[in-house]
Formats: C-alpha cells, structure tokens, sequence
C-alpha cells in the first residue's frame, strides 16, 4: 500500500528531530536513497546541524538545515506532496521553524515512522512500533513491506546500520532484539563495514571532548536515596574544553554504569536552556518522568526534556527533590 502512495507522488521532504542523533540522520539517509531508487525526489530537511561524527553518512553534503534555508523553506514544502516524518512522534520536535509546516493539509500526505510513545497521531499513516530498536530499523521493515529488500545497496544499508548501532549502543540495550541483529547480518552480507563504521561513530574524538569526559567524570553525584547518578555541566565549563555539538553524547551512559545506580541524569546548559537526558536500567519509566517535570519523553530507558530560563544549579536542585517524588509515588 505504500508503495502505491509513493509511486502517486512528486516530490518528498523527510524531516526528523532537533538535536538529530545516529537513528535520525540515518533512517532519513536510507530512506532518501531508497525513495530516489523507486523515482521519487526528495530532500532532508533537519531543524539544526548535527554533530560532526556522523558527518560522513552525508557524503554528497545533500542535508538541508532549517536554520540556513529559511527563505526556501516555503517553496520545499509548497512542492512537497508527501512528508515523511522520521524518528518523532509529536510535532513539536521539529522545532519552531519546521512545526508550523506540518499542520493538517488535505493536499499533502503525512507519513510518521517512529519508534516512541506517546504519539500525537498527527499523521495520515503512522508506522510506529515502540518494540522496534530504531526508526532505522523500521525504514528497514518499510523497504521489505514494500517487496524492495533487493534495492537496499551498500549506502542504504550503511545508514541504517548507523541507526541500530547509534540507538542500541552498539547492540547492548535492551531494545536489541533478535530481529535486530537478523537485520544487522542481512546489512552485512550486503557490504557493510561494521567495524569501520563503529570507528567512524565512536574512535574519531578530538582531544578536547576526551578532556572534556576525563572533568566530566569527576563530577558525577550520587543520590543514593533514590538509586540516582547525576551530572551537570555549564556552559562555562564546556566552554574551557572547546565544546561543540555533540561532544557530551554517552556521558549520561557513565552514570548509569556504576555499581547499585539505576538511573544516570545528565543537564547541559545550552544558552536559556538546560538540556536533560535521562538513561535508566530495568523498570525504572524515565520516559514518564521526563514527560511529567521537563515537558520531555521518548522511551522507558532512554528519554529527554528541557528546562528554559533556568539557572543551572537550580534546575539540578530540583530534579533530585521531583525525581525522589517520581520514586514514591510512581
Ligand atoms: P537524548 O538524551 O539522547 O537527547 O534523547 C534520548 C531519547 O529521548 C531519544 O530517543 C530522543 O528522541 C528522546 N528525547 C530527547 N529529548 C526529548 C524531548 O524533549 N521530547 C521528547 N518527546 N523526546 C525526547
Ligand atoms: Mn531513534
């Protein structure tokens, strides 16, 4: 049935959202592919850059920034008959530049594939499997539903292999599945270089960030309380180790390895904002508290949210006294 839809249209936008990460860029890269291979044009338009270790899954420089085409925004989405919305589920994710163009149009055709809860349900179809590793891995079942696994080349199955590694860590969450890695082997008998592209993603840090991890550490704090590990950093302090976009990725992950910890919280001021991640093991619903106290989500181990207009310092004040809330009452 999709492929009947695709094949009525014109031209394609994908988007995915702010603070685009491994599964974003990737599922948006592989389906771009894909859908140009079956004739239909498309571009990817993200609502900020993303960060320079996955620069390389965009060799031909084809991913259009919000912020540096705000002037032909209009036109895009004016020839665009279908968009197709990866990795989000609520249309706020996007961002304040994107998000008005995703109101409800009869002339366009709204396609949500995704892998969170609590979804707005803003789309005309919606592919949205919270079991699923990644949006990656549901462009995967998208091409297969289709009858096109054939089509999926080396770049195609580079970039959603770049989301299942990304979103999974590597193969070590829990949203790792069987099926997970049947899709990783059919990716690889293809002609993907895993071990190349762990390197590409994971073993090409410029000092500054490892630096960064080494301070970063130091100022891990436990709530032994509430089973809680937290980190915050300023923008001052990220500042001294040169920070850009994306060099904090994984350090939510240090607080959550520690012995007896079941939930690891990471802030990061960003201009009037802080930035929250949140990482838990097991049972602990970190998607639930990030919903409730940080107008957040995402999924029951790994979620986010923000705090605007805050000072740092009391925005982590206050997470611990909410958090130890969230424990006793759930
Ligand atoms: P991260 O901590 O890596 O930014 O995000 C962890 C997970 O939570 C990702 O799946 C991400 O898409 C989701 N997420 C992060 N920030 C937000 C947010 O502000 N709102 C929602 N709904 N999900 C978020
Ligand atoms: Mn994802």
């Amino acid at each position: 049935m999709m492929k009947e839809i695709i094949k009525s249209k014109k031209f394609a936008i994908i988007l995915s959202h702010k603070g685009p990460d491994g599964d974003s860029i990737g599922s948006s890269v592989a389906l771009s592919i894909y859908l140009k291979k079956v004739g239909l044009e498309n571009k990817i338009i993200i609502p900020d850059r993303f960060p320079d270790f996955l620069g390389w899954i965009d060799q031909s420089n084809s991913i259009l920034c919000a912020t540096e085409i705000l002037d032909e925004l209009h036109s895009y989405f004016k020839n665009a008959d279908i968009i197709f919305c990866l990795d989000f589920n609520q249309r706020s994710r996007v961002g304040e530049i994107i998000s008005p163009f995703l109101n409800k149009s009869s002339e366009k055709t709204v396609v949500v594939i995704d892998h969170h809860t609590f979804p707005e349900n803003f789309g005309d179809h919606e592919i949205i499997d919270t079991s699923a590793s990644s949006t990656s891995e549901l462009i995967y079942n998208f091409i297969k539903d289709n009858g096109d696994l054939e089509i999926i080349d080396k770049k195609i199955a580079q970039a959603i292999y770049l989301g299942l590694v990304t979103d999974t860590g590597s193969f070590k969450y829990s949203s790792t599945t069987s099926y997970t890695h049947k899709v990783a082997s059919h990716l690889i008998e293809i002609g993907v270089d895993h071990s190349k592209i762990q390197n590409k993603v994971y073993d090409q840090k410029d000092i500054n960030k490892v630096n960064l991890l080494g301070y970063a550490l130091q100022k891990i704090k436990i709530d032994k309380v509430s089973s809680l590990a937290y980190l915050s950093l300023s923008e001052k302090e990220l500042n001294k180790f040169k920070f850009k976009k994306g060099d904090t990725e994984g350090f939510v992950n240090h607080c959550l390895s520690l012995k007896g910890i079941e939930v690891g919280i990471f802030l990061r001021q960003d201009g009037n904002m802080v930035k929250i991640s949140f990482r838990s093991k097991g049972l602990y619903k970190v998607n639930e508290f990030a919903k409730k106290f940080y107008n957040g989500g995402g999924h029951q181990n790994a979620a986010g949210g923000l705090v605007i207009n805050e000072e740092i310092t009391n925005v982590e004040k206050d997470l611990i006294k909410n958090f130890r809330l969230f424990c006793l009452k759930g």
